[in-house]
C-alpha cells in the first residue's frame, strides 16, 4: 500500500504522524520542492549569527495535545511570552486592539468614533453580506473606515465590500460601549487579545518544532510535483522519476493542484481554481546593533504610506535568534495575482522598510544595520473573497471525485493557523485509514 504524502510543511507531518500513530507499516513518502522541510514553518539561519522564519511564526495553540507533542519536540526548551501587540496609525502607538484603547487620539476622531459606534449598536442590521457590513454594524463608520477598512486592504489585498466574513473567528475583538468608553478615557485597560500567551523554541527558530517529526517518514526533498495521473495513479516529479500510489494526500496549494498539475482536468474545475485568490508576501528581514527600540512582540500600520504591513520583532520571541545585545525586524507587504500584482523585486523593499521604520521612529539615523535579506512567499494569506466558497466547493468535490485527498492552508484553502493545519492533516490521513484499514490493505 503506498501512500504518498506531498508537502513536508505541518499539514503534511499531521498526516504523517497520525498514520504512524495509527501504526501504519508501509513506507511512507512525503516529497517536497523545497531543499529544506518545514513549508512555511522552515526557519533560516544568516552567516551573521541571526535567525529568521519563513514569516514570522509563533505557536498560540490552546489544544493541550498539540502544545505537548511540540514541547516533547524541542525537549521542553522553549520561551513562553505574553502576546505584546501594538498598533501605529499617523504617528500615534496605539495598544491593540485600537477600538478599545482610544485615549491620546485626536478628540474629534474619538468622539466619531463613539458616536458611530452607538449608532451602529441601535441600528437593526439585516443580513449582513460582507466584510465592510460587518464592520459597520460592530464598530460604527468612522472606526471601521480609519482602522480596519484601511488595514484590511494593505493586507489582504482586497476592499472590504468584496470579502466574506467566515475567516474572522475571534480575530476582531467585539468591545461593548463600556470597553470603548473606558480605552477613551483612560491609559490603561485590560489585554483582551486573542493570543494572550505563546510560545517559541529556545534555540534554532520555529523549524526546529519539526526536527522530529523527520523519523516519521522517508523525505524527498528537491522533488517537486510537476504531474498527476489520476487515473493512472502516477506522481511526476521535476527531476524525471515518477512514482506509483494507492492513496494520495496533498498539502499542495490548489490552484497550482487544479491549474498546472493533475492531468487533464475540465476547464469549469480550472477556471474555479483559477477564482481561488492567495495574498503573496515580500518579507524584509533586518538585524540592528540594538534591542530597546519596542516592547511589542509584533505591531500592525495602518497608514497607506508606511510599506509594510505588520512588524514583527523575532529577537523578543527567543533572545537566540541574535547575537547578543542585537536587535531584528520582519517587515510583511503583501501583494496578490489578483488584486495587487507584485510590482518589484524583493530587494526593492530593503530602503523603503528602512525609511519607514526610522519614519515611524524604530530606527533613527545612528543605528547600525548589521543584516538586511528577504524572503518572498507566494501562497501567503487566502484571500476570503466573494468567488471563493463558490469556487472551492467545485475545486474540493473535484479532488474527491478522483480520490486526491486535501489539507492544510492551501489544501483546505482557509486561514489556518500551524495547528490547525497539523490536525488538517491528520483527518485527511484518517480519511485513508476510515477507508482502507477495514479492508487491511494497509
Ligand atoms: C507570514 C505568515 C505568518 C504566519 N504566522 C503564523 C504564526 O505566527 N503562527 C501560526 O500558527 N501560523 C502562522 N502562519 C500560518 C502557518 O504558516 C500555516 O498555517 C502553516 O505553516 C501551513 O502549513 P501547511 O503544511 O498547510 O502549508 P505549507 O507550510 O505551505 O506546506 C506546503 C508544502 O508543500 C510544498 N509544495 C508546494 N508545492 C509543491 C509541489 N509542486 N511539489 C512538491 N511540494 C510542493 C511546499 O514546499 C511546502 O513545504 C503564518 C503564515 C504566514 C504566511
Amino acid at each position: 500500500m503506498n501512500i504518498r504524502i506531498l508537502g513536508t510543511g505541518m499539514a503534511g507531518f499531521g498526516a504523517a504522524y497520525r498514520l504512524r500513530q495509527e501504526g501504519v507499516k508501509s513506507d511512507l513518502y512525503m516529497y517536497d520542492k523545497n531543499a529544506y522541510i518545514g513549508g512555511h514553518t522552515a526557519t533560516f539561519e544568516t552567516n551573521d549569527g541571526f535567525i529568521f522564519d519563513d514569516g514570522p511564526h509563533i505557536s498560540f495553540t490552546d489544544d493541550k495535545r498539540i502544545q505537548d507533542l511540540l514541547a516533547d519536540n524541542i525537549d521542553h526548551e522553549y520561551e513562553t511570552l505574553k502576546a505584546t501587540v501594538n498598533n501605529y496609525w499617523k504617528g500615534y502607538w496605539i495598544k491593540h486592539p485600537a477600538q478599545c484603547n482610544l485615549h491620546g487620539l485626536p478628540s474629534d476622531l474619538i468622539v466619531d468614533v463613539i458616536s458611530d459606534f452607538v449608532e451602529a449598536k441601535h441600528k437593526t442590521n439585516g443580513h449582513i453580506v460582507n466584510y465592510k457590513e460587518w464592520l459597520y454594524a460592530k464598530f460604527g463608520k468612522t472606526f471601521a473606515e480609519t482602522f480596519p477598512m484601511v488595514y484590511g486592504k494593505k493586507y489582504h489585498t482586497v476592499d472590504a465590500e468584496n470579502m466574506d466574513i467566515d475567516w474572522l473567528g475571534p480575530r476582531l475583538y467585539q468591545p461593548d460601549l463600556q470597553e470603548v468608553l473606558k480605552g477613551a478615557l483612560e491609559p490603561s485597560t485590560p489585554d483582551v487579545h486573542y493570543v494572550d500567551k505563546f510560545r517559541y523554541p529556545t534555540n534554532h527558530g520555529f523549524a526546529h518544532y519539526l526536527d522530529k517529526f523527520t523519523s516519521l517518514a522517508q523525505i524527498k526533498l528537491n522533488h517537486k510535483v510537476t504531474g498527476i495521473d489520476a487515473k493512472e495513479r502516477l506522481i511526476h516529479f521535476n527531476n524525471g522519476t515518477t512514482t506509483d500510489y494507492d492513496e494520495l494526500i496533498s498539502s499542495i496549494p490548489l490552484p497550482e493542484l487544479v491549474t498546472n498539475i493533475i492531468n487533464d482536468v475540465p476547464e469549469n474545475i480550472v477556471e474555479a481554481g483559477k477564482k481561488l485568490a492567495c495574498t503573496s508576501c515580500i518579507i524584509v528581514n533586518i538585524g540592528i546593533d540594538r534591542n530597546d527600540f519596542t516592547e511589542a512582540v509584533w505591531s500592525y500600520f495602518y497608514d497607506t504610506d508606511i510599506i509594510f504591513t505588520r512588524l514583527s520583532f523575532p529577537h523578543l520571541m527567543s533572545p537566540n535568534t541574535v547575537p547578543d545585545g542585537c536587535g531584528s525586524i520582519q517587515a510583511e507587504i503583501y501583494f496578490s495575482d489578483k488584486y495587487r500584482p507584485v510590482d518589484r523585486n524583493p530587494e526593492e523593499c530593503i530602503k523603503p522598510v528602512i525609511q519607514d521604520l526610522k519614519k515611524c521612529g524604530l530606527l533613527t539615523e545612528d543605528d547600525n544595520i548589521l543584516h538586511t535579506s528577504t524572503l518572498f512567499i507566494k501562497y501567503a494569506n487566502v484571500i476570503f473573497d466573494l468567488d471563493r466558497q463558490e469556487a472551492l466547493k467545485i475545486v474540493h468535490d473535484y479532488l474527491d471525485d478522483i480520490g486526491i485527498r486535501y489539507c492544510g492552508r492551501y489544501g483546505d484553502w482557509g486561514y489556518l493557523w500551524t495547528d490547525e493545519a497539523f490536525k488538517s492533516g491528520e483527518n485527511a490521513a484518517q480519511q485513508v485509514l476510515d477507508n482502507k484499514l477495514s479492508t487491511r490493505e494497509i
